[in-house]
């Protein structure tokens, strides 16, 4: 018969940070599994460093949920995932480097982000959506489809503080907006805020990036482009293809 949850201790090792030795354990798994997976697993210990990062990563767990996020996804994108995207031979890259940028989004230091840019209906802002869906749960993160924001902000007072400061902020379909000195002022801020800060941003845009600084002026395009990973969607168009079924 098989006894699970013995213990079976071993030599550990020493962790170099804080000197604390961590033991290496045998632990049987806990309900039967298949005989090919064996019956159990060989772990370490945590020392005093393992503990304080789950410590903090717990808190800052519990901060994030505690507090609503500023600007949510709407309902329509919440179940966007990666899982649910149509892969293509137009969007392969895109799709491998969107799901690349949040796997490694915890690496991010620099505050490099993503464009993706390509005709409607070819899929960015599912890529996008998938992107905040996969880090909403540990990240602070905001999405903002633009035209309603900056619509917005022309009649109310919105706080700057939860766009500039989010771990991730989607900007969805730049370059849509009405360009006037005021909405192209306003996203300089934004954008050059979010700089500042090295927190990447995820642009969608419907625009050829050659006319990008005819659509959003000359200071905001050259951010943009400068400093973010550029992804290319080409069609055909989705929305077009399934209509036909
Ligand atoms: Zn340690």
């Amino acid at each position: 018969m098989i006894e699970y949850g013995i213990r079976r201790r071993l030599r550990g090792e020493t962790c170099p940070a804080c000197g604390e030795e961590r033991h290496r354990i045998y632990k049987s798994h806990p309900i039967p599994v298949p005989a090919s997976l064996g019956r159990g697993l060989w772990l370490f210990t945590d020392c005093a460093c393992i503990r304080q990062a789950r410590a903090e990563e717990r808190s800052r767990r519990e901060q994030l949920l505690a507090v609503p996020a500023a600007h949510p996804l709407p309902p329509g994108l919440q179940e966007k995932s990666f899982a649910g995207f149509r892969v293509t031979d137009f969007n392969r890259d895109a799709y491998e480097d969107s799901w690349a940028f949040a796997r490694n989004f915890e690496k991010i230091n620099d505050g490099k982000g993503l464009i993706l840019a390509g005709p409607s209906g070819t899929g960015k802002t599912h890529l996008a959506a998938a992107i905040a869906n996969e880090l909403r749960s540990r990240f602070s993160v905001a999405f903002v489809y633009l035209p309603t924001l900056l619509e917005k902000m022309r009649m109310t007072n919105v706080p700057l503080e939860p766009l500039l400061h989010a771990d991730l902020l989607v900007v969805d379909d730049l370059g849509s907006e009405r360009a006037t000195d005021w909405t192209m002022e306003r996203l300089l801020i934004i954008v050059d805020g979010r700089l500042n800060n090295l927190k990447p941003t995820v642009f969608t845009t419907n625009y050829d990036l050659q006319d990008l600084d005819k659509r959003v002026g000359m200071r905001v395009a050259s951010r943009v482009l400068g400093s973010n990973l550029r992804l290319l969607l080409r069609g055909p168009d989705f929305r077009l293809l399934s209509v036909g079924y």
